[in-house]
């Protein structure tokens, strides 16, 4: 349901970030992205969720190729991917229900349906009795469970994250992987950058390896491979 085909990507700068990766990600899939920082996997995931265009190649997202996309159809592509990021990024004047619920309201659901929605996700990252908090008020690792919550608000068939652990600590991180891996097994796709080796290597999910901007390693049941 994701296929790059010899995707290369170039910043303007010159810097060659991707050179040249080919890869096949089928629905329900659970996918490390690993390799040393520098390598490219912050580009590979911004060319899943089309934060930034390949250079050269051709990305299908479920069946529709990025590239070609009719501008009508952006909004229908994205929000069929839910994006996950280290800093959390949550809208600092909202309460955490809002900030989940804004993500339906960019979308025009209906009304009712945003409630039910919203707070049902809110209950699948048991954040149901912080739903009036601002994100200032909340740990980390709840903040993150907040941007999981707004990422599968409307039910993406992916979910992109990249290094959705990496400011949290080794407690904290093993809940959020064990919400993805729950998020996993209802059926979406998680495509995830990471510098955890223990998770890494305990999960024991598929591992792609990029080095200075090629894909060295595809592995079913993988490890992380790096000694950092
Ligand atoms: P990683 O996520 O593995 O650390 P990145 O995808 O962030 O790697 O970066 C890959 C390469 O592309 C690096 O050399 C980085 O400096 C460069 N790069 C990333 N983003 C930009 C950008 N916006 N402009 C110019 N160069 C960039
Ligand atoms: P009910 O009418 O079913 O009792 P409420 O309207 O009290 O439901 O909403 C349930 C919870 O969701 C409340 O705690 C409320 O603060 C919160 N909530 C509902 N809508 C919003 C909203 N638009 N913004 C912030 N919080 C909301």
């Amino acid at each position: 349901m994701i296929e790059m085909q010899d995707v290369w990507k170039t910043y303007p700068d010159g810097s060659h970030a991707l050179k040249g990766i080919s890869v096949k990600v089928d629905q329900s899939d659970f996918l490390y992205v690993v390799g040393p920082s520098g390598a490219g996997k912050s580009t590979f995931m911004k060319l899943i969720y089309r934060e930034e265009r390949p250079t050269k190649g051709t990305i299908f997202v479920n069946g529709f190729n990025l590239e070609k996309l009719k501008q009508r159809k952006i909004p229908f592509v994205r929000r069929n991917i839910g994006v996950i990021f280290q800093d959390f990024r949550l809208l600092p004047k909202l309460t955490v229900y809002e900030n989940v619920a804004f993500a339906m309201e960019v979308i025009e659901a209906p009304k009712k349906l945003i409630k039910k929605r919203t707070l049902e996700v809110l209950e699948l990252v048991r954040l149901k009795d912080k739903i009036n908090s601002l994100p200032t008020q909340l740990s980390g690792g709840e903040q993150q469970r907040v941007a999981i919550a707004r990422a599968i608000v409307n039910s993406p068939s992916v979910i992109v994250a990249d290094e959705p652990t990496g400011n949290l600590d080794p407690d904290t991180s093993w809940g959020i992987m064990k919400l993805m891996e729950e998020i996993n097994f209802r059926g979406t796709t998680i495509i995830m950058a990471t510098h955890n080796k223990e998770i890494v290597n305990t999960m024991r999910k598929r591992v792609l390896a990029i080095e200075s901007g090629r894909l060295v390693r595809d592995e079913v049941r993988g490890d992380y491979g790096y000694e950092d």
